[in-house]
């Protein structure tokens, strides 16, 4: 059975799920991945999510969870006052309805370009960043003015300084949050 494609998380499998056998607690299928990361959901949170019951809004829908925050992403306020959202509603519900979340140390979040959320590559160390620093370092930078450079040589993949890297699907262009633990 092939697995399902998440298209703003595209490295889902080896970021979110660990490969264990058991049943699905949304489809009651028995399945070989388990959903490894964040799920916000008012009750029990399932112990078994498998891929499929994430990419086509089962479980979202059956826990009503989401697996990143509405306002989480990077371009709607968490305040109800402010204008809505420039990005269209159902690309943001994709994100937090259909696509596996990652784990963070802080509060999680999405970035967004050109009025759509980025999809999510991975964790990133200083290492990986050089070769698209120019563009990376000014979301750094913005967030922490004084020590953008100093972070950006003492991040890591699995540390306590995580680049979160993200790329826009519709322009390319990275984007780098920083998750301190
Ligand atoms: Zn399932
Ligand atoms: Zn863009």
């Amino acid at each position: 059975m092939e697995r399902p494609v998440f298209p703003y998380s595209p490295n889902a499998y080896a970021i979110s799920f660990e490969e264990v056998a058991g049943v699905c607690d949304c489809c009651g299928e028995p399945r070989t991945l388990r959903y490894l990361c964040s799920f916000h959901c008012a009750g029990d949170a399932p112990d078994y999510l498998c891929p499929w019951c994430i990419a086509d809004g089962r479980a979202a829908a059956s826990y009503e969870g989401e697996f990143t925050g509405w306002s989480d992403i990077e371009g709607v306020s968490p305040d109800p006052a402010d204008p809505p959202p420039t990005i269209a509603r159902e690309l943001l519900l994709e994100i937090c309805e259909r696509t596996p979340g990652y784990s963070s140390w802080q509060q999680s979040v999405w970035l967004s370009h050109c009025e759509r959320p980025c999809a999510f590559l991975g964790f990133a160390g200083s290492e990986d960043l050089l070769p698209i620093l120019d563009q990376v370092r000014p979301d750094v930078a913005e967030v922490n003015p004084r020590d953008a450079d100093w972070l950006l040589e003492h991040l890591s993949r699995d540390g306590e300084m995580v680049g979160c890297l993200f790329q826009c699907l519709q322009c390319g262009q990275h984007r780098l949050h920083v998750d301190l633990g």
